[in-house]
């Protein structure tokens, strides 16, 4: 290892309980989403962070009070050497009323050597190795040769995509590391989409010609779209299980690619048959498949089940996929991410897990969904590597390991450094 870098590892223990400190400074910003719109004063603290330390600013509103921020470090060489995308989100779960908490959330305190608070797992933990790692480089005077993308994004608990925001303004890299929660696993992950798949009948009748609808002799052809939700429902039952009996992926149990009908609107008033139900589902998928593909499954087999019957094949169920929001129109979508073991960032990253930890670094998949899908989905390799645990996540008493905070900042500076030298 060069000298430099030797040195700098070590000013990162002896340092800690600064890295501590930045770690504690992000998360007494107060960031709970639900209900959002509260990033403001922490996006400007990341932004001044980064813009001392030779960073190029760039900061729009995604949503009012959220506002996204994007560090560029030009490279002394960006032709010639290799770009990184270092991503991470300021938002954290939110914390309900009555959590039995030691103390205040947003008062973080070190216990049995954690860092203890909300986020400190998901994901300020993350955020501050990361912006330590980049600060000691500044410090120095190390003169990185490619470009460095610091991503400080909104959203991603509430499936606003941040991330996605980032992709479409035209930023990409020659890899990108999403420093969000994963015990320092290097990990892809499954996907993500929700939907509303409604059922409608074009005449509304009233309550009393039930017995016209359903009897023997009554004529009417008409149907309640709350029981032909419920054909719906077993339709999207039997294809769960189809696909649990066929589909697999390395890492994941069999059967996490669900289909869990979540919410179920319907009717109008006791005095009527149901003219319309919707029915909101949460769709897992595999790390190799797509959120459009998973999609298209779900309509051909709701197509099918809906011919076979005689008021829905005339009265097909209507979909509506995804959404760039939970809160403000009821959907989300993270799309799966792959990680090729043989990448060279992957195994960079790998090689300096290794250096630091003394032991090879596990590649596996994330059991929940991270921003990581949308670089996936822009075509820019990448993978998820942070601090933290998820049992630890969105938790009471949500926590980080100091030692395991070290550890990441420490490979954080190693990759960064060793990626950006590394030529294209
Ligand atoms: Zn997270």
């Amino acid at each position: 290892m060069s000298e430099p870098l030797e040195s700098l590892l070590k000013q990162v223990e002896a340092r800690a309980e600064e890295l501590v400190g930045l770690a504690s400074r992000l998360i007494r910003f107060q960031t709970p989403a639900p209900p959002a719109r509260n990033t403001a004063e922490a996006q400007s603290f990341i932004a001044s962070f980064l813009e001392e330390k030779g960073f190029a600013i760039d900061r729009w509103d995604v949503y009012p009070g959220d506002p996204n921020v994007v560090g560029v470090l030009r490279g002394q060489d960006p032709a010639r050497y290799k770009s990184l995308i270092i991503n991470g989100h300021v938002d954290v779960a939110e914390v309900s009323q009555g959590e039995a908490w030691d103390t205040d959330p947003f008062d973080p305190f070190v216990k049995d050597g954690s860092l203890v608070g909300r986020g400190a797992a998901d994901m300020k933990g993350g955020l501050a190795g990361a912006l330590f790692a980049v600060q000691l480089l500044h410090e120095a005077g190390i003169r990185l040769p490619g470009d460095v993308l610091f991503q400080s994004v909104i959203g991603e608990e509430v499936g606003e995509a941040g991330t996605l925001q980032c992709c479409k303004r035209g930023y990409s890299a020659d890899f990108a590391v999403v420093v969000d929660t994963s015990d320092l696993h290097i990990q892809g992950q499954g996907g993500v989409i929700t939907g509303w798949v409604t059922v409608k009948s074009k005449e509304t009748y009233h309550d009393a010609t039930r017995r016209n609808m359903i009897h023997a002799g009554g004529g009417l052809h008409g149907a309640s779209a709350i029981e032909k939700m419920m054909k719906i429902i077993q339709g999207l039952q039997e294809l769960e299980r189809h696909w649990a009996v066929t589909k697999s992926y390395p890492g994941f149990a069999p059967g996490t690619n669900t289909i869990n009908p979540a919410v179920i609107e319907g009717g109008r008033h006791a005095a009527f048959i149901a003219d319309e139900c919707r029915l909101w589902i949460t769709v897992h998928f595999y790390p190799n498949e797509t959120y459009e593909g998973v999609a298209r499954e779900i309509e051909d087999w709701l197509g099918r089940v809906s011919q076979a019957d005689p008021w829905l094949k005339d009265n097909p169920p209507q979909f509506r996929w995804g959404g760039a929001s939970m809160i403000e129109d009821r959907g989300e979508i993270f799309p799966s991410l792959q990680v090729d073991p043989q990448h060279e960032a992957v195994r960079l990253l790998g090689g300096a897990h290794e250096s630091v930890l003394l032991e090879p670094a596990i590649v596996d998949v994330s059991p929940t969904v991270t921003d990581g899908g949308w670089f996936s989905d822009a075509g820019i390799p990448a993978a998820i590597y942070g601090p933290g645990n998820l049992r630890n996540a969105h938790s009471v008493n949500e926590r980080v390991s100091v030692e395991q905070l070290v550890r990441f900042t420490q490979v954080m500076l190693k990759f960064i450094y060793e990626w950006s030298h590394t030529l294209k």
